[in-house]
């Protein structure tokens, strides 16, 4: 059979889309194509709120795995959709339940702070789910001496430990696109740009978070080049977000922070690079693969979600 081409990939899946009810939902680390196919796009957290507020029948995720697990856990009777199930996450698997229980016990009386980048175990172990876009105030929003155990990114959790001052204990755990950004080549970019702002997402490492003009989830640094006067950005997360950035201000000039391996491409999250046009087409033809979670776990995961909703909607997050 003759292979599609990319246009006749997006009109089926269009017709897919309204014949079987289903929507996509898409992070802005997935490429631009994808992107402009998506009912919604957006940050884990503005997902995790489409994904418990809509009336399709079927969600397809084109995201990695924990974020279809969450959508699965926040409307179990849709069928969410995945269209590769290797899309994993390197931070979701530097948790692993066995290590963290053993973690918890080692460390009991605290409460459980993970990060949205959990597997569904992990989120069914813990006590509040955050994003980025709310860790800091889901954290203020405990008790002065509530003690917390922050997981499973290090470098957030210490941004959060820096702005708030509790006491926390942190996994040591991280992601590989944003602990590669090299200082030394950001350094050199912005001498060469002097008028260039370099703004950075909290899971990258200490020495990258310090030489920021503004440190900020994927959704902060969107809204902060919107509303920002300045005309040049140094971007230090991953590379997808910039396709929203240029479509919302096509004017401004977006340069991508450069990885310590300049050859690797480690900018971009090669988990959310496997998600492809194609894959979408067969995956919403077949409706497969589709995510499916024990229902033990699935209540159990929920209750920290729904938390961290109900505390950011009185935040007004
Ligand atoms: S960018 Fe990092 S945290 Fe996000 S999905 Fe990829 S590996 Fe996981």
């Amino acid at each position: 059979m003759k292979p599609k081409s990319s246009e006749q990939y997006i009109s089926e899946i269009k017709n897919l889309k309204s014949k079987k009810n289903a929507i996509i939902l898409a992070h802005y680390y997935q490429t631009g194509d994808i992107q402009d196919i998506a009912d919604f796009v957006g940050d884990s957290l503005a997902l995790s709120q489409k994904a418990a507020s809509n009336s399709a029948d079927i969600i397809l995720f084109a995201g990695v795995k924990f974020m279809a697990e969450t959508a699965k856990i926040l409307a179990p009777e849709k069928k969410i959709l995945l269209p590769d199930l290797l899309a994993g996450c390197s931070l979701a698997d530097s948790c692993k339940p066995g290590d963290f229980k053993k973690f918890l016990e080692e460390n009991p009386g605290r409460t459980v702070i993970s990060y949205v980048n959990t597997t569904a175990e992990i989120k069914a172990m813990s006590d509040i789910i955050c994003t980025s876009s709310n860790a800091v105030q889901i954290v203020e929003s405990l008790p002065p001496d509530e003690k917390i155990i922050f997981a499973p990114d290090r470098n957030l959790g210490n941004y959060v430990l820096n702005k708030t001052g509790r006491d926390m204990v942190i996994w040591n755990g991280t992601c590989h696109v944003h602990e590669e950004f090299s200082l030394e080549a950001i350094i050199k970019l912005k001498n060469a740009n002097p008028d260039a702002k370099i703004i950075v997402h909290p899971e990258c490492e200490l020495p990258v978070r310090l030489v920021a003009d503004f440190i900020g989830s994927t959704s902060a640094l969107l809204n902060f080049t919107r509303k920002d006067d300045g005309n040049c950005y140094i971007v230090a997360t991953e590379v997808g977000i910039i396709h929203q950035m240029k479509k919302e201000n096509p004017g401004k000039t977006y340069i991508p922070a450069p990885p310590v391996d300049s050859t690797c491409g480690c900018s971009e999250c090669s988990f959310m690079k496997l998600i492809t046009i194609e894959k979408i087409f067969n995956c919403l033809s077949t409706e497969k693969p589709e995510i499916v979670l024990d229902i033990d776990i699935i209540r159990k995961a929920r209750l920290p979600i729904i938390r961290m909703m109900e505390i950011s909607e009185k935040l007004g997050l």
